[in-house]
């Protein structure tokens, strides 16, 4: 069927979340179509070292080069929409934006329009340092879609950026980091956080809905989703 539009994906931050994406978005188109039917896409996959020590350093427009110059490639290999598969590179998605003729799927946009079918107005939000502490992510869900978003203190901050960092972007699955996210995400509930945002693509690959009765957003089967949508024109 070639009437399924071809994605984007800007990956490999981390591999380890690109993964679940490709399965998410295959998934999902053959939830869809049923039979054999699976998803076409292409997948730019970067050095996550690289990326990962301009972030710390602050060199974003460094990294929105890298970023653009593989969105350029997609685009011109046939891709009709991009995807950034990380929150966090969110920073620099306007700049992407901006260098390409086909749209990007915002994940914070996506997160919003579920919160919003949810009717959440207070939301808790984990991911990185930069995306709890920095206004990219967090404004677009207060300005576009009128949702308050609660961030953990400091250091239940420096907790969830470095078992981000340190273990789930290495593939490590750790009992003792999954209780200290149930304490923490129990914590933004304490505050009246209606759900919490697993707003780190490798969030989900350590507590899934299972794990607690606070109501999870998994920010990469809604991003994967809202990519499905696309590609089936729905
Ligand atoms: N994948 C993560 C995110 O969703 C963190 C890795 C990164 O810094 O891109 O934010």
């Amino acid at each position: 069927m070639d009437t399924i539009k071809k994605l984007g994906l800007l990956g490999g931050m981390s591999w380890e979340s690109t993964v679940s994406y490709y399965q998410a978005i295959n998934r999902g188109v053959n939830a869809r179509l049923g039979g054999l039917h699976s998803a076409p896409l292409m997948i730019s996959s970067v050095d996550f070292a690289h990326i990962e020590q301009l972030q710390h350093k602050g060199e974003w427009d460094k990294t929105a080069d890298i970023l653009i110059r593989e969105a350029k490639h997609l685009e011109a290999s046939g891709a009709k929409a991009i995807l950034i598969c990380t929150n966090t590179m969110h920073k620099v998605a306007a700049n992407i934006e901006q260098n390409i003729t086909i749209p990007l799927i915002h994940i914070a946009d996506a997160t919003g329009h579920m919160l919003r079918q949810d009717t959440v107005k207070k939301v808790g939000l984990l991911g990185t340092r930069f995306t709890m502490e920095q206004t990219f992510y967090t404004s677009r869900l207060e300005e576009t879609f009128g949702i308050e978003v609660v961030i953990p203190n400091a250091q239940q901050r420096d907790t969830v950026h470095n078992i981000i960092y340190e273990q789930l972007c290495k593939g490590v699955i750790c009992v003792d980091s999954r209780k200290a996210y149930i304490e923490i995400i129990n914590a933004l509930a304490a505050e009246d956080a209606e759900g919490i945002i697993l707003g780190c693509t490798e969030i989900a690959l350590l507590v899934q809905q299972n794990h607690t009765e606070v109501r999870l957003y998994d920010t990469t089967a809604i991003h994967a989703s809202a990519a499905v949508d696309f590609a089936l024109g729905q």
